[in-house]
């Protein structure tokens, strides 16, 4: 099977903080698995460190206030350009991300509240018709 996956989970140190997500769950699925690893805030040129991000009102910007739309969206298409080149059978995405969340995110006030819905990667990579799930859901 050929699986794409956040990069951080696979334990890039691609976070905003410079760290990772490191999962055993995703350690796992690579051994048996051909695994492409993406992050696309990278992607969209967006540097590590960097300073977090949310969803505000629909449109992405950093907790102190500049707006990081047009690189999350960026970021975002160059990831669909490589699913469409890669066609992975599953995508397996971090949770809560203003990129790659699947069910939920953070809401745009930088409080630590979620709130449903997707991150912007997350949301093309569904609306292609890709199989995408949340890394708790494996
Ligand atoms: S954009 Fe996605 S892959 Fe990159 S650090 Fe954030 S959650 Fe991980």
């Amino acid at each position: 099977m050929k699986i794409m996956v956040s990069a951080c989970l696979a334990g890039v140190n691609c976070k905003y903080n410079g760290g990772n997500n490191l999962n055993e769950k995703v350690l796992r699925l690579m051994e048996d698995n051909e695994v492409i690893t993406v992050c696309p805030e990278q992607l969209g040129g967006l540097p590590t460190p960097r300073v977090p991000s949310e969803i505000c009102d629909g449109v992405v910007m950093t907790r102190d206030g500049r707006v990081v739309d047009q690189e999350f969206r960026a970021g975002a298409e160059k990831c669909l350009e490589i699913a469409r080149r890669e066609e992975p059978d599953l995508i397996v995405l971090q949770s809560r991300s203003p990129s790659c969340g699947v069910h939920e995110r953070y809401d745009g006030t930088f409080s630590g509240t979620l709130t449903s819905g997707a991150g912007v990667t997350a949301q093309l990579l569904m609306e292609n018709g890709f199989h995408v799930a949340d890394v708790k859901d494996l």
